[in-house]
């Protein structure tokens, strides 16, 4: 069974539409698919009726901003029931703050010399959400920086002309979100926080004693030595193991959907009690 369970689509940063995801996710000869835009389900209404029409097994996701000792991390909710109140409450509040972040972030870009930065993003951002990628392939487009990864350097981050301090809902709430809706919480990429190993498994001891129930051990862009290294840490705190290629589908980006490498602990996976998939 071919499994990617972490996806974007241009209700977040993504640069396809949900339509155009689930249809490629067929195309690379994926069985099972998760759409798992940043802090909204909002795409999966139109996945779902293409996931439907072409038979593709669509698990509904979100992977929603968190804050852990004053870092953001990202957590999935996987197999949410995307009606529930409590997990929507909970996105409002982080759409609405990406809405002031977002003012935030142009006024900053304004000192540095890059005007009218919030009527340009907005012509970038095809949904409502505006995230940092949308500033930063602004910023591109604007001829201001010559890539991506350069923009969140120079412009994106910390102390800089763009950067706003993070303000999501704490880990623990974020998980017991994902828990009302009747989803699962899933670490996502946990070695992309630039932390040391002995911090993330300090993270993963509280995300754990919170009630997570298991991190993204094969991610797209993940090696040999990192699967071992993230499935050792999933048997020491006893967590499920995910898999997915946190695909955007920009036009730069290596990552595609469905090549994934294999899970070592293929029999605690996140999935293995979702009796729908069968
Ligand atoms: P936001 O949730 O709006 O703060 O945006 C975070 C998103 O920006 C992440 O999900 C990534 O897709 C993207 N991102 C973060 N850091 C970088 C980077 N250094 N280079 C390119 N994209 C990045
Ligand atoms: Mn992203
Ligand atoms: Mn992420
Ligand atoms: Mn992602």
């Amino acid at each position: 069974m071919k499994i990617d369970l972490h996806n974007h689509s241009y209700y977040s940063d993504g640069f396809l539409s949900p339509t155009e995801v689930v249809d490629l996710a067929k195309q690379e000869g994926c069985d099972v698919f998760s759409l798992t835009d940043h802090d909204t389900t909002d795409g999966l209404l139109e996945a779902q009726k293409q996931a439907d029409k072409i038979d593709l097994k669509l698990v509904h996701g979100v992977e929603i901003s968190a804050m852990w000792n004053n870092m953001t991390v990202h957590i999935l909710g996987l197999n949410v029931d995307i009606n529930n109140s409590i997990l929507q409450d909970g996105l409002k509040q982080h759409q609405d703050f990406r809405k002031v972040r977002a003012a935030m972030m142009a006024r900053g870009l304004g000192g540095a010399g890059v005007f009218n930065a919030l009527e340009k993003v907005k012509l970038v951002a095809k949904k409502g959400m505006i995230t940092r990628t949308h500033f930063a392939q602004m910023l591109v487009q604007e001829g201001v920086c010559k890539d991506m990864r350069s923009v969140f350097k120079r412009f994106l981050t910390g102390k800089k002309p763009g950067g706003v301090g993070a303000k999501w809902a704490q880990f623990d709430e974020v998980i017991s979100w994902i828990h009302a809706s009747g989803g699962q919480a899933v670490l996502a990429h946990p070695l992309r926080y630039r932390m040391t190993n002995t911090k993330i498994k300090r993270l993963l001891t509280h995300l754990s004693a919170a009630g997570l129930d298991g991190v993204e051990v094969v991610t797209g862009s993940s090696s040999k030595d990192e699967i071992t290294l993230v499935s050792q840490w999933a048997k020491e705190f006893d967590l499920l193991v995910s898999s997915g290629s946190d695909y955007h589908g920009w036009p730069n980006q290596r990552v595609r959907i469905g090549h994934l490498h294999d899970m070592p602990n293929v029999n605690k996976t996140v999935w293995k009690d979702w009796s729908w998939l069968n």
